[in-house]
Order: C-alpha cells, then structure tokens, then sequence
C-alpha cells in the first residue's frame, strides 16, 4: 500500500497555500498585510487587545508542503499542484483538487484556469500512440452542489440524483458527459458551466460562493466491440471504463453564515454572557476581544444572523471533506464519506489509488485575520 500511495513520487495528499496580494479596497484602507511568506512557511501577525486595551501581536507561524506568495502566477500554481498528478491519471488514479478559504480570498481565480491546463496536458499525452491505440479517451463534466441538490451545469441546471451501484461506485443519473479531444471546445464547456451557475438576486459572485462546482475530466478506455454492440445502452456505451479521473472543486466560502468582509450583509450585536461553554455553538458567533468592567468579563461578539442554516450546511461539507481527507492520509479502510453530499459524490475518489491537493486561499489584510487563521488551521489539520 506504501508503494503504491508513493507512485510516481507523487504524495497522496498535498497541501498548498496561495496568499493573494491586498485589493483596492484594503489599500485605500490602508489596511497591514500580515502575512509572510518564507520557502514553504508562513507567518501571520495577529492584532490583540489586552485586558487593559494595549495592543499587541500575536505571531502565528504554519508550514505547508508549498507556500506561494502573492507574486505568483496561475501558470506556476498549476506547476506546483495539478502537474505532478497528471501521468498519474493513466495509472488508475482518482485525484481532487480543490481550493479552500473564506469569501474573496481567491479560490475562484485560482481553481479557475486549471481544469483547462489539465485539458491541455491531458489531450496532449493521449495523443500519444500508446494511448491513441489503446483507444484511451478524455470526457468531461460539469455539476454543482447547492444548498444539498445537484445540478448539471452542462445541461441546462438539470436536476441529478445519486445512487450507488451494486460495487459501491457512485453514479450520478442523468449527468452529461462529453468527449473532449481538442482543448478549445474544453475551453467552451468551461466557460458555458460557469455561465450556469447559480445566480441570484443578490449577484453572480455572492451566489456562487455558497455552492460547490465539480469539474471532472476522465480518462476511459473504450472497447471498440463492446461499445457497437451495447448500442441501445446508453451509460455503456458511451462511458467506456475509467481509467482514472482528476476533479476539480470550487468550494462554497469556508465562512460561517454572513461574509464578514461584506458589512452589508452582517448584523452585528454586542452580547454580554457568562464565559462558559457560551461560545461553542455551531451557529456564526465570532469572538472579537475581552474586556474588564467592574469586574465583570465581557464577551464582545458578532452575531451573523442572516444564511445560518446554509453556512452550517456549507461548514458540514468542509467538515466532511477534512474527515475522509484524514481517513485517506491514514489508510483507514472507513472513510466516513455519508457526511455530506459532497463527500458522498466523491466517494470513488477516496477510495484507491487516490491523490488529493488542497489549496487554501487565504486574504493578506489584518480585517480578514480570524478568517485567515481558521482557514490555516483547517489545512494544517488536513495536512
Ligand atoms: P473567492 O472565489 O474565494 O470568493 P475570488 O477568486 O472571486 O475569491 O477572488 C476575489 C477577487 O480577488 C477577485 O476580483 C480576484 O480577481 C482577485 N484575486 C484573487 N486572487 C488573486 C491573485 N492571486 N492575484 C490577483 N488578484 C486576485
Ligand atoms: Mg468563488
């Protein structure tokens, strides 16, 4: 199982932070960017009040398998995490790559380009003979998981559902696959996927920051005798049999509830409470500082009253996807994969011969500092 898992010299599961440099905004704020990039380690500094209202930093230092900087391309983040996995693909590998973080710190813009950097890489290498001939083919699909439903953004947002066949593989009904042997009409799936998702009233990012898309290229071998035959079944004869599979995750917002960075969208209330336990709900409640008065402790907190349900919904999937991440890196032969719906549709992936690279996108601005830990935290536990 050692050997296998370290094929390659790819490692199964590799955890990457990008750092995306401060935006207009938080420059005409002139916010501080408090976070240090150093090889693959990382510092942030904490803004702290004491007790008697003081300031002061806290340092917090993470190490990572690879640390980018705001400095760095999309082209080198596909070099970093994407391209190592690819010869793998042809080996029986089912690899995820996803990007992980709070609303606006660059998950989008980095996951983005690299399904079609994959494409490329991968159109190119079946062009080899010795895939061509073994009539090793590319296809691609397009969901999304919002609010626990799936929807085929290739399809016309078509409702899916899921079931399970009789060997515990995952089948998503109805969703279309396409062949893809040219990069451009790859480009062209993309973009028109992406035009699907879900928009709302409220506007095309903030609704897309609250669903999951799942991009998928597949390598199948096709059985030229088998597939004439098994005409009238559709599945069969179009699907081939996977060699391997890398899926691409655009995750919903790592935040609770509200955006923070999003004033309008937040309610925020002082409340004053014993310390105890108080603050371990699974509802948005974020701790701001203490202070002393009269002798009493007093807990200044912002409560997010708007999108609870759906954060806790979101934060259930992150939960999840970090539990069968953990599972995989241990080699349990349990991976609690029912614990959310994206879990559940990735189940083949986590089982096997599996890679996964996660990339946290975290903010440089001091307002974002509570996000950006959390957001460290998750990775280092992943890691
Ligand atoms: P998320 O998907 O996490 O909500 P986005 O990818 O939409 O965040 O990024 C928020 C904004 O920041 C976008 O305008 C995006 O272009 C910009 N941005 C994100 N990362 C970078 C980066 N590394 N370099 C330059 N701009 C970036
Ligand atoms: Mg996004």
């Amino acid at each position: 199982k050692e050997n296998s898992s370290k094929e390659n010299n790819v490692a199964k599961i590799k955890v990457v932070v990008r750092k995306r440099p401060l935006n207009k905004k938080e420059l005409a704020r002139k916010e501080d960017d408090i976070v240090t990039v150093y090889d693959n380690a990382l510092t942030v500094l904490e803004p702290k009040l004491k007790v008697d209202l003081t300031a002061y930093v806290e340092k917090h230092e993470f190490c990572f398998d690879a640390v980018l900087d705001e400095c760095v391309t999309n082209d080198e983040v596909y070099r970093v995490t994407v391209e190592p996995i690819i010869p793998t693909i042809f080996q029986r590998t089912k690899a995820t790559c996803f990007a992980y973080g709070q609303t606006g710190s660059g998950k989008t813009f980095t996951m983005q380009p690299l399904p079609l950097r994959a494409a490329e890489d991968l159109v190119r290498l079946l062009r080899q003979p010795v895939y061509h001939n073994q009539r090793f083919k590319l296809w691609l699909s397009f969901f999304e998981i919002y609010g626990g439903k799936l929807f085929d953004l290739l399809s016309e947002r078509k409702k899916l559902c899921m079931r399970e066949d009789g060997r515990q593989q995952v089948c998503i009904v109805g969703l279309q696959e396409f062949e893809v042997s040219d990069v451009q009409i790859v480009k062209e799936y993309i973009e028109r996927g992406n035009a699907a998702r879900s928009t709302g009233s409220t506007g095309a990012n903030e609704e897309s920051s609250r669903s999951h898309a799942i991009l998928q290229l597949a390598v199948k071998k096709h059985s030229e005798v088998k597939d004439s035959r098994r005409n009238n079944d559709v599945n069969e004869s179009k699907s081939g049999k996977v060699v391997g599979k890398i899926s691409f995750i655009d995750l919903a917002g790592s935040e609770r509830g509200a955006d923070t960075t999003d004033n309008d969208r937040q309610t925020s209330s002082t409340i004053t409470m014993a310390l105890d336990g108080c603050c371990e709900g699974s509802f948005a409640l974020l701790m701001n500082h203490m202070t002393i008065d009269d002798g009493y402790v007093l807990l200044v907190a912002k409560v997010f009253l708007p999108d609870v349900i759906e954060g806790a919904e979101i934060n259930k999937s992150l939960l999840a996807l970090k539990e069968c991440i953990r599972a995989l890196d241990n080699d349990q032969i349990h991976i609690p994969f029912r614990g959310s719906k994206l879990t559940e549709v990735l189940r083949d992936s986590f089982v096997g011969n599996s890679r996964t690279v996660m990339i946290s996108c975290i903010s440089p601005n001091a307002g974002s500092c509570e996000h950006t830990l959390n957001t460290l935290r998750y990775a280092d536990r992943v890691k």
